[in-house]
This record gives C-alpha cells, structure tokens and sequence, in this order.
C-alpha cells in the first residue's frame, strides 16, 4: 500500500475539480467507479451507488457517515495522511488499498481531490475508488510504470463513457429524468435533515402540440432549446434545470420556500411570455409549484406539483398555480399572496351590461396585474403605480355602475352606492397606510384583488344583474329583490369559491 500521489496529479487540473462537473460525470448509478465527496468535518455529503457498495454493503446511504464509521483504523490512519496532504494544499493524493468484492480481496487505488469553493478556498474532498488490475509477477519499475500509465488512461475512458451515459438532455442539454431523480433524494434528504426548504417547479408548454403541427418538428426541437437556454438564464447557480419528458421541465430550488418558488415562477412565466421564439414568435407556459413537506415521498410531492400545473393549464394557461399545503394557513402576508391565484374571467359573471362587464373585467386583470408584480418582486415604486391605477378604475366603474343601476331600476341602487363607499373608503385608508409603511402589501393585495373586486362582484353585485339585462322583462324582476344586510353577506360569501380555488 504505497502512496501514488504523484501518479494521480492529473486528474485534479489545476487543483481545481469543479463539483458540477464531477458530479454529471460520476453520480450515473451504473458506474463501477466509486465516487463520493465529504464535507471538511469528514462525513460523507454524497456518494455514488458504487462507493456505498464499496464502503458499507448492509447501507443504502453513506450519508453523514465518516471513513472511520466504516473501515478498520489500520486504513483509517492512511486515508487521514491522504486528507491531511488535501488540507495542506496537495491538488491530489492516493492509496492502494484492498476491499472484499464479492467475498474476495480485490486491489483498488483511492485518490483524493481537493472540491474548491469559488474563492479557491477548501470546501470538500472528492474520493474516488477504482479496482487496479491484479498484478501479475514483480516486474521492473518501467513495467510499474506502464501499468499504471495503463490504468490511468482506462480511468480516463470511463470518464468520457460515463459523461457519455451521464444523465444530459441531448437536445436541450439540461439533465435529464433519470439524473433529477438520483439528486433529489439527496436534496430531500437534506430538507429532512437540516430543514432546509426545497422547492419545485414544473413547467409545461401551453398548445406545444400546435407548434409542432403547424411548423413542424424540428422547430418544436429549436423551441425546447431555446426555451432551456431561457431557463437556465434565469436560474441560480443552486437550482436545477431538468427536461422531465417532452415539452415539460422540471426545477428544484434548494433552500427555497413555496413563496419564493412561486415568485421564481412568476417572473419565468413572464419572460417566457415576453420572449420571441424561433419561427413561431411568442408562446407561454403553465408552472405548478410545490414545497416539499416533512415525511412526503418524492412521489406524494411531484404529483401535488403536478396537481398545480394541471389547476394552471385548467384554467386558462399562462399562469403559475401553487400547490396546497399540508400547513393549515396562517396569518403571514407571504401566505396570503402565495395562496392568492390569478382571477379567470368566465362568461357566468357577465351582467349582460356592456359597461359594467368591461368594467369588471378590468378590475380582473388589474388585480392580476398586482398579483403578478407582488410575486415577481417588483419594487414598491412600481406596486404602488399598480395599486393606483387598480383604485382609479374601481373608482371610475363604481361611477360608471352607479349610473347604469339607477337608471336600470335597481330598487336598492342607494345601498350599493353606499357600500360602494365603504369599499373605496376602506381600500383608500389601507393604501395610506401602506405608504405610510403601516399595512404590508399582502393585506392590501387581499382587500382590493378578493373582497372589493372578486367578493363585491360575484356577490352584491349579481343582485342587480337582473335590472340591468336587456333580455330579462320588468315582470320577471321581483323575485330579485335585494335581501338584507345579513343575507347579502351571506349570499355573496356562498357564491365564492376559495381563493385557492378559483374553479
Ligand atoms: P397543453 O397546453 O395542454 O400542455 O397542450 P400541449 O399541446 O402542449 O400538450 P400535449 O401533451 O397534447 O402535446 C405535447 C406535444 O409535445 C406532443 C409531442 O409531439 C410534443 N413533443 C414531445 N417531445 C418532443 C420533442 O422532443 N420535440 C418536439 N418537437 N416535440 C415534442
Ligand atoms: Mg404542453
Ligand atoms: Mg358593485
């Protein structure tokens, strides 16, 4: 058991081994190169399948464990001389060492590697174990040489075949399924462990089918990549873009909460929305987002993210849908915003009045408008001009309403036009406050987005409806009569679906 430190000085170039690198090139579960990296307090952070089967058979995870959890110290006191060369600044350091492999004893060499953060600084060290080929009579220094001239260029040829096999999307270069799969079990894990929150997204062409149709496959093709190429743009260096099938792409967010996957989500949509695709111009995407939760399979998760995307592309396409927690809500305006969904317009809320409609239908895509900036984490100057430009135009259509509603008839035109009042008198006085820095921005999205524009409307509002639609006679009018105070409440908070159920 000699050490080879000089022999393997070249698989570590220039000191530096970028860890992504390293990482594509020997996760692949069907390696037979043993590969594993452990953090600066000696215990593993991650290892392939090979190296567990190495290092501890009766394991399924070499997580958290230390060389010392796993092998006799007679080895343990090599491997601590090999850290100790890494520590002191050697760019690679090596040992022979013999495992039992299938009930024999089986001669490998174990080389170290530096991991260097970006300030090239030590962050981790890399092992990787390879079986040397068993040596044949004692030969002469050269023929030493050669061999292990030999088995370092083998070593290189199962690099290249590995990167080969290793779990890269051919068209548009992200990883793959099979990849996303092996890593996130290591990214729960370490949710579970630490409570670091993970996060994910999943992201769908709208109509993709239409694109291929219409211009063929091979644009469909330039599409996806250029789409990937916009994603991974947008993305931190920690996050993980991966083509999950077809048109659909899947990103974990390490140490994010739904709340910030949701604003993730948001501002990709838009750009995707806003982007010029090759040939066929603009084209959107539906997202479905989902936290993961204590003690939830990877499974139980990806299908409430895909429960999500599902809800998106329901209801209407081009929008970001968050999955429900399994955390009952709380008061927090992070969860009032994160919960809040985009409001679909349908034809069941026209009055049959055309100036109304129109009107409330742009209290509705203002309030999406709002929603979307608070999500992308647009800058309270350019909230507040949302917020404006939403309190003028429910100003502008109560007046336009007041109107129609007291030339229509409406017997209690006078009740609405005075909780029309209240409304505009109570979202005034919380916008102040907001300015002031007294109210958080959560609290004024639910008040003018849910109960001035979507609760007023589905419900006060529907009272006239029957005054104020040309096709319904006088005669059949009576029975609309406006109930009391008590029963509008009522009657408006039934016809509502949850804010997180917009259907
Ligand atoms: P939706 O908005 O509901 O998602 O509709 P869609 O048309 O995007 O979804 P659908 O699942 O009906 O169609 C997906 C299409 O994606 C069908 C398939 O031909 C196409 N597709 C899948 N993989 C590829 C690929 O690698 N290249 C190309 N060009 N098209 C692909
Ligand atoms: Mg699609
Ligand atoms: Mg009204």
């Amino acid at each position: 058991m000699v050490n080879k430190h000089t022999r393997t000085q070249t698989l570590a170039n220039d000191g530096v081994i970028p860890i992504a690198e390293m990482l594509s090139l020997l996760m692949a579960a069907e390696t037979g190169v043993a590969f594993g990296v452990k953090g600066l307090d000696g215990r593993y952070q991650l290892a392939n399948q090979a190296m567990a089967r190495l290092l501890h058979p009766a394991a399924a995870c070499l997580a958290g464990k230390s060389e010392s959890d796993l092998l006799p110290a007679a080895l343990v006191d090599q491997l601590v001389r090999a850290d100790q060369s890494i520590i002191e600044g050697a760019t690679a350091a090596s040992v022979e060492i013999d495992f039992p492999v299938n009930g024999q004893s089986r001669h490998h060499q174990w080389v170290k590697v530096p991991v260097l953060g970006p300030d090239h600084g030590l962050q981790a060290i890399a092992s990787i174990i390879y079986e040397l080929a068993p040596l044949a009579a004692p030969g002469t220094t050269q023929e030493t040489v050669d061999r292990l001239e030999q088995a370092n260029l083998e070593l290189q040829q199962t690099v290249i075949d590995l990167k080969q096999a290793a779990g890269t999307d051919k068209l548009t270069g992200t990883w793959n399924r099979r990849r996303l799969e092996e890593c996130v079990h290591y990214e729960m894990d370490r949710r579970n462990r630490y409570g670091h929150p993970l996060s994910m997204l999943i992201i769908d062409i709208d109509f993709f089918k239409v694109v291929n149709d219409q211009n063929g496959h091979a644009t469909g093709d330039q599409v996806l990549q250029t789409l990937a190429t916009l994603l991974r743009g947008r993305l931190r260096g920690s996050d993980t873009l991966a083509r999950w099938g077809g048109e659909e792409f899947v990103v974990l967010c390490p140490n994010s909460r739904r709340s910030n996957a949701a604003m993730l989500a948001e501002r990709l949509r838009k750009d995707v929305a806003t982007a010029m695709f090759p040939v066929v111009g603009l084209l959107t995407v539906s997202i479905g987002v989902a936290e993961c939760e204590p003690r939830e399979s990877w499974q139980q998760w990806f299908e409430r993210a895909d429960e999500a995307l599902y809800r998106a592309k329901r209801s209407g396409r081009n929008q970001v849908q968050l999955a429900a927690t399994a955390r009952g809500p709380d008061a927090s305006e992070e969860y009032i915003v994160a919960n809040f969904v985009q409001l679909v317009w349908r034809s069941a809320y026209e009055s049959g009045d055309e100036r109304i409609d129109h009107g409330h239908r742009q209290l509705f895509a203002d309030a999406n408008e709002l929603l979307s900036a608070i999500l992308s984490g647009e800058t309270p100057d350019s909230v507040g001009k949302i917020v404006d430009s939403l309190m003028d135009d429910v100003v502008q259509h109560f007046r336009d309403e007041e109107a129609v509603i007291g030339t229509a008839g409406f017997p209690a035109a006078v009740e609405h036009i005075v909780l029309h009042r209240e409304l505009v008198d109570k979202a005034s006085r919380l916008v102040d406050d907001y300015r002031a820095g007294k109210q958080g921005i959560g609290d004024v999205f639910q008040f003018l987005a849910y109960d001035l524009v979507t609760k007023h409307m589905l419900g006060a509002d529907r009272q006239f409806f029957a005054y104020v639609r040309p096709d319904v006679p006088p005669a059949d009018r009576t029975g609309d009569r406006p109930p009391t105070e008590n029963a509008r409440q009522r009657g408006s908070r039934s016809t509502l679906a949850s804010p997180a159920d917009p259907a």
